[in-house]
């Protein structure tokens, strides 16, 4: 489109590492000046609808008003300041709301930087747990196969040792518990095979086990598989009968995705601990949390450590916490339940997708819609199509979804879906 470039892609190229990529086979990234509502800006003149909500993240779009504001205020007051022997009242505003929304249990706040590192967080809690109330036979998790938890070494430890991107690093990582995928799909009958299953490694590994970490309701990066809640709630009945910590790690589905604030709320059960991240701060700044029990806190802080040893620089950072502040009370003001409703009714549209040669399943649940192919996806052959139809959608494996901004109205989704059904059908994978 003949505008001027000033992003130096070739000095990207050279020099810059994007997200699981190859420095000498490097696929293409698109040259993006700004992003507002759903619309991702390129600098070749292009708008793109967003399906993505930058990887769960930005749930009210891009440059919300109320957000942005939220940032400008803070910023003119304090940007950032240590967190050790400090507090400021973005952080405590946070954590009174953090505490107020999530199960009841959850009276704790540790803040954190990023997902990974809250996952990391949740671990040592959980082992510092133990070890506080002198039981230290309890040094392992025990974990489904098809989970995802970050890029971090512990939180790598508890990915599908083999489906992962991790499994290149196995030698160096703990060996934890895996117990099988959640096999029942959300809505089916439960089979309560799986039930029994999960009781006999239960049952002979328990007193190895500090805990069990699990996403749930959604196992995403490790294939986008929407499970039966009552395997949750199996999983809650089995650490208690067992003594094991059992930790949700919501990072991807919290703040209304699957259609509930948390998705724990589908099996009507309380985590220990729980992980939260992305779409925290509306996916404007990197933040995220972990949340625990006044039992475990008080037991860790009056264990032999006396305190729970980790904290980032970046630890409440203000400028985060006010800006999640502003998201929680934006998404809580409105309907959210409604705007769910209706990007589900919107993403059904991709059923159409089942029609076609290699597409082995099309699911939707909440604001969340993927469609699965039986053949590995050529991510930059597929991406430049949908960049040609002004749509942004990064496929993953053999895997298509869209889990779009909740301000994202039916005809964009439609327009989604249309460019999903349009590269399949066309081969261009
Ligand atoms: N857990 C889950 C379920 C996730 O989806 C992710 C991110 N994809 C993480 C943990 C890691 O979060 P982050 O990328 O912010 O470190």
């Amino acid at each position: 489109m003949n505008k001027k470039q000033t992003i130096d892609l070739d000095f990207d190229r050279q020099h810059i590492w994007h997200p699981y990529t190859s420095m000498t086979q490097p696929i293409p990234v698109y040259p993006v000046t700004h992003a507002n509502h759903n619309l991702i800006h390129l600098e070749t003149g292009e708008q793109l609808i967003d399906g993505m909500a930058s990887w769960w993240s930005a749930i009210h779009g891009y440059g919300h008003p109320v957000l942005k504001n939220a940032v400008i205020e803070q910023v003119d007051k304090m940007s950032h300041v240590m967190f050790g022997g400090i507090t400021h009242q973005p952080a405590v505003e946070l954590c009174k709301k953090l505490v107020a929304i999530t199960p009841s249990k959850l009276q704790k706040v540790f803040l954190a930087d990023s997902g990974s590192v809250s996952v990391e967080v949740a671990i040592k809690m959980a082992l510092q747990y133990w070890l506080s109330q002198g039981v230290t036979s309890k040094q392992k998790l025990m974990t489904p196969l098809k989970g995802y938890h970050g890029d971090t070494f512990a939180a790598m430890s508890v990915c599908d040792p083999i489906n992962s991107m991790h499994s290149l690093y196995q030698g160096f990582l703990p060996e934890h518990v895996f117990v099988p995928a959640p096999k029942t799909q959300f809505g089916q009958q439960f089979d309560k095979l799986e039930a029994h299953h999960l009781a006999q490694y239960f049952e002979e590994h328990h007193q190895h086990v500090a805990a069990f970490i699990i996403e749930p309701i959604v196992q995403n990066a490790g294939g986008m598989n929407f499970y039966h809640p009552e395997y949750l709630r199996t999983v809650r009945e089995l650490c208690d009968r067992y003594g094991v910590l059992l930790i949700c790690d919501e990072i991807a589905t919290g703040f209304g995705r699957t259609g509930k604030l948390f998705a724990v709320e589908h099996a009507d059960i309380e985590p220990d601990i729980l992980c939260i991240g992305k779409a925290l701060t509306g996916g404007m700044m990197t933040l995220s949390a972990t949340l625990t029990t006044d039992k475990i806190a008080i037991g860790i802080s009056e264990g032999e450590a006396g305190v729970l040893m980790h904290g980032p620089t970046f630890m409440g950072n203000p400028l985060a916490c006010a800006v999640a502040c502003a998201s929680i009370d934006l998404l809580l003001e409105q309907d959210w339940q409604a705007q769910i409703a209706h990007l589900n009714d919107a993403l059904q549209a991709l059923h159409r997708c089942n029609d076609l040669e290699h597409v082995v399943d099309v699911r939707t649940l909440g604001a969340i819609g993927v469609v699965e192919l039986d053949t590995v996806i050529d991510v930059a052959k597929i991406q430049a199509f949908f960049v040609s139809k002004n749509v942004w959608i990064r496929p993953f494996g053999k895997l298509i979804y869209l889990m779009p901004p909740y301000i994202s109205c039916s005809g964009d989704i439609t327009t989604l879906a249309n460019a999903i059904y349009a590269a399949i059908a066309g081969k261009h994978y």
